[in-house]
């Protein structure tokens, strides 16, 4: 990867590095640091950086997105390009999906409206099915699926035993999805985060840590 690096130099005592989402570093100087003292500042924290650099090259990038032709949105850890076509007379705008999400160019006000009664629609879906799932396979009840829409809490379940699970989490791939059901569906037995609660959350999904990792890191670009 071509590293771009910048220096700003400022009145502070200490070098400092940040790699930014797009892989380009940018040092911070004393003002009079010399420039080989940066060269090897920069070559020392080399393996940092590109770990850095990795994980941001894998992370789906947090983007405010417009209803523009070509805009792209996630579902289940893909994205879709956004396609404006001309309106229907007499039709009520919708979206309709089939490998990208077409919109009429009249329904683009409504497009975040819009998109997001779709997301809801599939979110219901696909989390009904795999609740289903997993509750059949490992014998734990549930009473009635509710969608949420919390800036950043991903799911809860009630002593009533009713799962609230937020519908963004319908971008995320599905093995993300699935870690917040069996984490879900592990507090109808383990109403707490005690030993035997992860213990249950492991046999329904035994890579869970990575998720939970992946949601941590990554779960902010799961919006519209
Ligand atoms: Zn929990």
């Amino acid at each position: 990867m071509p590293i771009t690096c910048k220096v700003i130099r400022s009145k502070r005592k200490t070098l400092s590095l940040q790699v930014h989402r797009d892989g380009s570093i940018v040092v911070r100087a004393p003002i009079f640091t010399l420039s080989f003292q940066i060269r090897s500042f920069v070559k020392k924290m080399q393996s940092w950086i590109e770990k850095q650099q990795k994980s941001f090259a894998k992370m789906p990038q947090i983007t405010t997105r417009s209803f523009q032709n070509g805009a792209k949105f996630l579902v289940l850890g893909e994205e879709y390009p956004l396609e404006l076509s001309s309106p229907i007379p007499g039709k009520r705008p919708s979206v309709r999906f089939e490998n990208a999400f077409r919109i009429a160019t009249s329904s683009v006000k409504q497009g975040k409206e819009l998109l997001e009664k779709w997301y809801r629609q599939e979110a219901r879906r696909i989390f009904t099915q795999r609740l289903e799932y997993y509750s059949k396979r490992h014998n734990l009840t549930y009473k009635v699926l509710k969608l949420s829409s919390a800036k950043t809490r991903w799911g809860s379940c009630s002593r009533q035993k009713n799962i609230n699970l937020n519908w963004r989490l319908i971008m995320a791939p599905l093995d993300i999805i699935d870690y917040v059901i069996a984490h879900e569906l592990s507090h109808t037995m383990h109403m707490n985060h005690s030993k035997r609660f992860w213990v249950q959350v492991e046999e329904m999904v035994p890579s869970h840590k990575m998720h939970k990792k992946w949601l941590k890191d990554f779960g902010r670009s799961l919006h519209i």
